[in-house]
This record gives C-alpha cells, sequence and structure tokens, in this order.
C-alpha cells in the first residue's frame, strides 16, 4: 500500500494520518506493522462522502444498515492481539462491515474469507477491496455464526460483532494453535476476548477491556 491509493481520491495529508498514528501509540498500540498498515490505509475510501472528512479521527461512523465501521483504536487493538503470537496464513472475518478491518488484515496475513449478513454491506465492501486491488479476499453473504466451514479450519478468527457467548460452531472451525479475537456480552456490557486452541479439546481464554460493538446477529438480511 503506498500514497498512490491516495491520490485522485480525496488526498488525505500524511500529517492528518501520522496523527491518527501517534493517537494510537498512546493508547497503548505497539505493534509497529499494524501502526504502518492502519497510517498506509485509505479509511476515507470505506465512509459515505459525506462523513468522509472525519475518517481519520479515532472514531466510529455510521455506514448504514444501522451498523458502525469500528473504531480505528479497536481495529488495531484487535488486529494487533490477533497477530501476537506470530503471523497467520488463513484468517476468517465475520462481520464484514465497511471492509475497512477487512483491508488492514489482507495486508498483514495470508488470506482473507469475510463474511456479512447484510447483503447491502457485503456488495459495498467488496467493490471497495476490488478498488483496491487486493487479490486475497473471499466475500460471503452468510450468518457468520456458522462460520465457512469449507474452508476452515482457520489460522485465525476474528468477529467485529458482539454475541452473548463465544459462538462453539467457530471454535470448531480453529486450527489447533490458532487464535480468535472477539468481543463477548449484550448491549450494556461487553469485553474484548483472545481465545486460542492449544489442543484438540483445549482453549486457552483472556478477557481483556471492555468494548462496544453492534450485536452478533442470527440470520441474513437480502
Ligand atoms: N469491521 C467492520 C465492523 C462493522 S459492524 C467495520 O469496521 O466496518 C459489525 C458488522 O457485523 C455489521 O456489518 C453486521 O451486519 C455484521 N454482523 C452482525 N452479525 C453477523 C453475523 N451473524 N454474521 C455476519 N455478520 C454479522
Amino acid at each position: 500500500m503506498n500514497d498512490v491509493l491516495f491520490q485522485g481520491i480525496g488526498m488525505t495529508s500524511r500529517r492528518t494520518r501520522d496523527r491518527l498514528i501517534s493517537r494510537l501509540r498512546e493508547q497503548g498500540i505497539s505493534n509497529e506493522q499494524v501502526l504502518v498498515t492502519v497510517r498506509d490505509t485509505p479509511r476515507h475510501i470505506f465512509i459515505d462522502e459525506a462523513l468522509s472528512h472525519r475518517a481519520y479521527e479515532d472514531s466510529s461512523l455510521p455506514i448504514g444498515f444501522n451498523q458502525t465501521i469500528s473504531q480505528p483504536y479497536i481495529v488495531a487493538r484487535m488486529t494487533e492481539l490477533l497477530l501476537e503470537d506470530g503471523p497467520l496464513e488463513t484468517v476468517l472475518e465475520v462481520g464484514t462491515g465497511s471492509g475497512y478491518q477487512t483491508a488492514i488484515l489482507a495486508q498483514l496475513v495470508g488470506q482473507v474469507y469475510s463474511v456479512e449478513r447484510i447483503r447491502g454491506l457485503q456488495e459495498k465492501a467488496r467493490k471497495r477491496i476490488q478498488q483496491l486491488r487486493f487479490r486475497n479476499v473471499m466475500f460471503r453473504h452468510t450468518d457468520g455464526g456458522m462460520g465457512w466451514p469449507d474452508k476452515g479450519p482457520f489460522d485465525g478468527i476474528m468477529i467485529t460483532a458482539a454475541p452473548e457467548q463465544v459462538p462453539e460452531e467457530l471454535l470448531t472451525q480453529l486450527k489447533v494453535g490458532g487464535v480468535m479475537v472477539l468481543p463477548v456480552g449484550d448491549g450494556n456490557s461487553q469485553v474484548l476476548m483472545r481465545v486460542r486452541r492449544t489442543g484438540d479439546e483445549e482453549f486457552e481464554r483472556e478477557t481483556l477491556e471492555n468494548v462496544r460493538f453492534v450485536p452478533m446477529l442470527a440470520g441474513t438480511v437480502r
């Protein structure tokens, strides 16, 4: 990824993006590869034009269908947690949304499989990812609670909508040695969790900071 992506699509100054990165550093993000990727990824592409002037603020923003693009801090944090044990070849992302987190992952892992329950969002995200010329992303319109069994098991799974409990089906689609990062909880109280599959039937769970995500819902929307 380089500055060419910023040309002709609303050049956002390097200084504005550097400011965002300093802020993420202050908040404790320390993986340099993640920081550079966030700095160099054009977030304004993933937001409607009316809001794109706010693309490099550290806030979540509406993307339609009652959903939001995650705050850069949380995208960086979840990505660094996912990658902490080393590089990953295959990653399942549940909750494509705008496709911004997908674009970050596409630059840091081998292959991304991204699923979204709302077709309208999935189609927009697919176009954006094509526009950025990433060739290592596959999309599917489905209820992510089912995962993507044909493509699994995965080295990593990232869920960007909050289920009330860790989805059992998705644990079965994690490789032994694999890692899942997700928010868990109800509308009022959610925590970020990391689950490592340490054996066939063995999982290690860590509970991290409080977070706020839209709920993970069952079924699909046309
Ligand atoms: N990472 C995205 C987050 C979008 S919000 C971004 O930054 O843009 C969470 C997304 O999860 C929404 O688009 C919502 O429709 C989707 N979602 C919720 N439940 C889901 C499910 N069961 N399967 C797939 N996607 C789901």
